[in-house]
């Protein structure tokens, strides 16, 4: 086996670790608005990782309606 490899394994398995992390602080203050419905939503942590992301609005399935479209970040209405 390369070497680089395990070094490679670890550093994804940071990266992950980090990107979970912001996404469960991101889901303590934000809830998302479907671009299709206007309704508010807060989708599950990994999903949104894997979802499209673009400065703040997400690609992702609303799942009060169940379409795709631009997801808009909103502050949650608690933390207003
Ligand atoms: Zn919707």
């Amino acid at each position: 086996m390369q070497e680089y490899v395990p070094k490679l394994i670890t550093l994804t398995f940071i990266v992950l670790v980090f990107a979970y992390a912001i996404q469960f602080l991101k889901r303590r203050y934000f809830d998302y608005q479907c671009g299709k419905c206007d309704r508010i939503f807060n989708p599950r942590a990994w999903g949104s990782i894997f979802s499209l992301q673009l400065m703040g609005i997400r690609y992702i399935k609303c799942p009060k309606c169940n379409k795709r479209s631009w997801v808009k970040l909103v502050l949650k209405e608690s933390k207003k």
